[in-house]
């Protein structure tokens, strides 16, 4: 069996855990810690795969206030912000807020907002937007429905949206794609590798077209679907795939830990 290596451009690794609704502030914290103890007992090697954490807002002071006391070597983002900086927009979060709270990330346009709250391409870019504008890095989700899988192929779809959710980023500003087949969120049923790699190969084009050769090789294309401790090696073989944003097993301590820890599973 092929060995588990970094991508070939040197892309460090990022596995992301968005824990969607779950988890209130107080079991963040001893999420947060128990989570730390696992890697370090494991020795994880940060700098080899980089973790990072989205928790609901209400958790992200805790969770920042933990990290920083401990030094823990763990990121944190948001899983979604305003495309406004203030204002009267009720319930709506500003990148300017995630930014004081020291976030790294911010997931934009996960499926469950396309799906839920009706967020447009146009919206996302919008969003895209306001994350540069804060300093964020924002992880811009894209993907396929079963129907659209049906209509059009596994790439048309993912593609179309990150070519307008590119339209708000910013030249020289870093960000992260995930392609997760919404067919794949949830329901146990994850993309296979090979089927993942096609559809992360034509987005870096995308990439490569809209921000350049050089842009396309440094950025991060992350899958989501599914993932767990017994597929995720599988996908990280692939070349254009450099990391996993994971939903429910994020939620499994021991479980994410593992997936985190990606290059031990080779040969299983
Ligand atoms: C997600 O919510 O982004 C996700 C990929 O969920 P799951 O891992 O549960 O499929």
């Amino acid at each position: 069996m092929a060995a588990v290596t970094p991508s070939t451009a040197g892309r460090t690794p990022l596995i992301a855990g968005n824990w969607k609704m779950n988890l209130d502030h107080l079991q963040s914290i001893a999420f947060v810690q128990k989570l730390a103890w696992s890697l370090k007992d494991a020795r994880h090697d940060f700098a080899a795969a980089e973790v990072a954490i989205f928790p609901p807002f209400t958790d992200l002071r805790s969770v920042q206030t933990l990290i920083k006391a401990d030094d823990l070597p763990l990121a944190f983002g948001g899983q979604d912000l305003s495309q406004h900086d203030s204002g009267a927009y009720t319930g709506e979060i500003s990148g300017a807020f995630l930014a004081a709270l020291e976030a790294k990330y911010v997931i934009i346009g996960h499926s469950e907002r396309r799906e839920y709250h009706q967020e447009s391409d146009e919206l996302i870019a919008a969003k895209v937007a306001a994350a540069h504008r804060h300093g964020l890095v924002p992880i811009v989700c894209v993907g396929e429905t079963a129907e659209d899988l049906e209509k059009h192929g596994p790439s048309a779809v993912p593609v179309a949206q990150l070519r307008v959710a590119l339209e708000g980023a910013v030249t020289g500003k870093q960000l992260v794609v995930a392609y997760e087949p919404v067919w794949a969120i949830g329901s146990g049923q994850a993309a296979t590798s090979e089927q993942a790699q096609q559809v992360c190969a034509a987005l870096r084009e995308v990439l490569s077209e809209a921000l350049g050769a050089e842009v396309a090789q440094a950025t991060r294309i992350l899958y989501g679907g599914s993932v767990k401790a017994a597929n995720i090696a599988g996908f990280m073989r692939e070349a254009d795939i450099d990391g996993a944003l994971v939903g429910g097993a994020s939620l499994q301590l021991e479980e994410f830990a593992s997936i985190a820890q990606f290059r031990k599973h080779v040969g299983t």
